[in-house]
């Protein structure tokens, strides 16, 4: 079954992810206290958090109060968005090598993301233990995809974050096949959020929509550009009456000016 083909892939990366230590994950440098920090000071002091003032809806670094222009002007489907870091220089690279050859940073970027959500998302105290279960849905690549890759960024970022969602004591649990891309979609790198939309528009499907009916779903994705692919999904998610969809990224894209 292509399935448990994928399966086996992605749990033989992330055991090699999980085998490595007393390394800086990200330059290799010595790090005696691994894994309580995954990056030497060096590295970690290149990434710029998004720890100042941002938009109310999206996350996203930005200038303006309450909600950011591009969120005024077209709402994302998503209840909120929520990044770690600013999608810029450093944190850009830093994360782009996820998919590009090192996908051990996946868990480095992960922990702050669950650390991010704990620390922001407002109703988190009813998925503490024995409450709520949180879902968490990695956004999915196309079967041909993901032969390609080998495996998917999102899935490594959201079962590192499950994980780390459990540890700190709350209730998550990850659901990696309940939503499905089921067509490739166009590059977008140059496109316009509304073209993003069209490009992104059909291309997800739910496969078990029962499982989503009134839960609370984190949806996990490497980075937010214009938020169009999370709020794609949320809107899958939302017809197949989820109560609300969080959509958490390891960094967004600021708000220009
Ligand atoms: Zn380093
Ligand atoms: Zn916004």
């Amino acid at each position: 079954m292509k399935l448990d083909f994928f399966k086996k892939i992605k749990n033989r990366i992330y055991d090699t992810c999980a085998k490595r230590g007393y390394t800086c994950d990200a330059c290799k440098a010595e790090l005696f206290d691994y894994p309580t920090h995954r990056l030497c000071e060096e590295c970690e002091s290149k990434l710029r958090l998004n720890n100042g003032r941002s938009c109310e809806k999206c996350g996203r670094m930005t200038l303006a109060e309450g909600v950011c222009l591009s969120c005024k002007s077209r709402l994302p489907r998503f209840h909120r968005a929520y990044s770690p870091f600013v999608y810029r220089g450093e944190s850009a690279s830093f994360i782009n090598r996820i998919k590009t050859g090192n996908p051990t940073l996946a868990l480095y970027f992960a922990e702050k993301m669950a650390d991010c959500l704990i620390e922001r998302f407002d109703g988190i105290e009813d998925f503490a233990e024995g409450g709520e279960e949180l879902m968490v849905i990695p956004v999915p690549l196309t079967e041909e995809r993901l032969r390609l890759r080998g495996y998917n960024q999102a899935w490594l970022l959201a079962d590192r974050v499950c994980k780390r969602l459990t540890e700190k004591g709350y209730c998550a649990k990850l659901y990696e096949d309940v939503l499905q891309k089921t067509r490739d979609t166009a590059q977008q790198k140059h496109m316009d959020y509304v073209s993003r939309l069209e490009n992104v528009a059909g291309a997800y499907h739910v496969h078990d929509r029962k499982a989503c009916r009134g839960r609370t779903i984190v949806l996990v994705d490497d980075i937010m550009t214009t938020g169009a692919t999370g709020s794609e999904c949320a809107s899958r998610l939302q017809s197949a009456d989820a109560a609300k969809v969080l959509f958490l990224v390891g960094a967004a894209l600021p708000e220009r000016k």
